[in-house]
């Protein structure tokens, strides 16, 4: 009886498949992971950026230029206008 460790080695973590059907299957598990912590990511980027866009507009509505407010955030002037409602023109 031979002793040679056969399998695949599973590149993400320590799990080793006994065959390609079997990595197969343990990949849909990381695929299955993956897809959730994608979507968290999805909701909270949308939450983030709609609080950033109302606070853009308030501090618009109270004087701060676009160029001040794209600064004070680090985001583009654009992405500034496009928060503002306004047209992508300069
Ligand atoms: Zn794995």
């Amino acid at each position: 009886m031979s002793t040679r460790l056969v399998g695949i080695d599973c590149t993400l973590c320590s799990y080793r498949a006994i065959d390609s059907d079997d990595m197969r299957a343990h990949m849909a598990d990381h695929l299955a992971s993956a897809r959730r912590a994608l979507q968290t990511a999805r909701k909270r980027y949308s939450a983030t950026t709609t609080a950033g866009a109302e606070v853009v507009i308030a501090a618009a509505a109270a004087g701060i230029s676009e160029v001040a407010i794209a600064s004070a955030l680090d985001v583009n002037r654009l992405t500034v206008r496009r928060w503002l409602g306004k047209p992508r023109r300069r």
